[in-house]
Order: structure tokens, then sequence, then C-alpha cells
């Protein structure tokens, strides 16, 4: 059992945690930066950086199949998914590694584990006891499913999404960037009317976390 004392607690190392963190830091005060998973949290590994990094992918498969537009002779052959995931990985464990060492720069003491808010200025992870002058609560969020529509199987949220190894055919998504995303991909994707779940529209904007439909 170890207490610990700094000027700020950070619980939830996302990006608003420990962008928090990392600007205390640079202000001079010292700060614990505790977590339950990996520094970075939704937006590095199962948010706006694994997305982009399969999107990009995408556009270059995109441009080979277009290539004739730009004066370029080269054609499509097909999509690897399993090696697009590798390089999604690839690019994930980089900013990961660069994001950890930042934060060791800047002096942010990280503390690995579960933390529960027990008073304004403390907070327990397993036996340690963290106390700040000041605690921020940056725990982010979750994904959602709809009523009636368990996760599970052909119902997936972005993290499943991200971790299919197969371009379904066609999709059904409550989200309008997501469905751009896997049309890079040329599945059929439609998404579901906000108003009424069980109508399919296009071109509606909906929540950034998607449920999903694979449905081939
Ligand atoms: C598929 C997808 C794509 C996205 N793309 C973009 C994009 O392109 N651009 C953009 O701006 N935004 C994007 N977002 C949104 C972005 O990811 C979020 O806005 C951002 O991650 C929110 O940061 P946060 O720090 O509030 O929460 P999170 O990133 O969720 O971080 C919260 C952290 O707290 C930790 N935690 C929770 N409870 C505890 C606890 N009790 N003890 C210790 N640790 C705990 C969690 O493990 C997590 O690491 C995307 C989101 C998704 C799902």
């Amino acid at each position: 059992m170890t207490d610990h004392t700094f000027d700020l607690v950070v619980l939830g190392a996302g990006s608003g945690g420990y962008a928090a963190a990392l600007r205390a830091s640079q202000l001079g005060m010292s700060v614990g930066l505790i977590e339950k998973d990996k520094v970075g949290g939704t937006c590095l590994h199962v948010g706006c950086i694994p997305t982009k990094a399969l999107l990009h992918a995408g556009e270059v498969a995109d441009a080979a199949r277009h290539s004739e537009m730009f004066g370029v002779n080269a054609t499509l052959e097909g999509i690897d998914l399993p090696k697009v995931n590798s390089y999604r990985d690839a690019v994930v464990t980089s900013k990961h590694k660069g994001l950890q060492g930042l934060l060791k720069a800047r002096g942010v003491t990280t503390i690995e584990g579960e933390g529960k808010l027990t008073s304004p200025t403390t907070v327990q992870v397993g036996a340690d006891t963290v106390t700040g002058k000041h605690v921020i609560l940056a725990t982010g969020s979750y994904p959602r499913t709809l009523p009636g529509l368990d996760i599970g199987g052909k119902v997936l949220t972005s993290e499943q999404a991200l971790q299919l190894e197969h371009v379904p055919q066609s999709v059904t998504s409550t989200n309008e960037q997501r469905q751009t995303e896997w049309m890079t991909y040329h599945s059929l994707a439609d998404f579901l009317d906000p108003n009424d779940r069980t109508k399919t529209v296009e071109g509606y904007p909906a929540p950034m976390r998607a449920t999903i439909i694979a449905k081939k």
C-alpha cells in the first residue's frame, strides 16, 4: 500500500485526461495520471487514429481504382484486410509509444489501475491512495447500442468493427461518418433513420458512437 500526493490528479488518460496532465505539468504542477487500460484512451486505440489509418488505406485503394483519372496506369488487385489491420496497429503502436515517452519526458507520473473517487481530493487505486489538491475526472464514454439490438454476432459497435478481418458486402450504420468509411472499402452502406430505427435512410447525421449491423 502506497500513498501518492500530487498538485493534480487526473483520472483517465484519454485525449482529455492526458492533455490536461501535460498542460498542468507545463505550468509547473506535479501530476498523477491514473489509467486502467492504455494511455491515449478511445481516440488513440479504438477511435480517431485507427479509423483514420483504415480510411487512409481505403483512399489508397480508391486512388488505384481511379488512377486513370490522374494519368497513372495502375490496377487494384484487392484489399488484404489483415495487412491493412497490421498497418493500422503499427500506426497506433507508434503513437502510443510516442505519448508514453512524452508523458515521461514532461514528468507526469502514470499510475496503472482502475481508480475510484473516494473524496473530493482522493482517488483509490487498488491498495494505493492518490491524493491531489485538485482532481480532474476524465473517464470518457463507452459504446451504446439501441434498444433491442444486443451487441454480438452481426451487431457491432465501432470497437468490434475495427477488429473485423473481412469487408462485409453490406452494412447498416447509425452514423454517417462510419458509413463513408465502409463505402471506401466498397461495402454497400445504409444507416438507420434516428426517428424510426426500423428504416434506413441516406445522408442523415447521427452520433459518433455507431452501432453497425454487418449484413453479410
Ligand atoms: C470510432 C471513433 C472514431 C472517432 N474519430 C474521431 C475523430 O476523427 N476526431 C475526433 O475529434 N474525435 C473522434 N472520436 C471521438 C474521440 O475518440 C473522443 O472524443 C475522445 O476519445 C474523448 O476523450 P476523453 O478523454 O473524454 O475519453 P476517452 O478517450 O474515452 O478516455 C477515457 C479514459 O479513461 C479511462 N478510464 C475510465 N474509467 C477509469 C477509471 N475508473 N480508472 C482509470 N481509468 C479509467 C479509460 O480507460 C480511457 O482510457 C472518435 C470516436 C470513435 C469511437
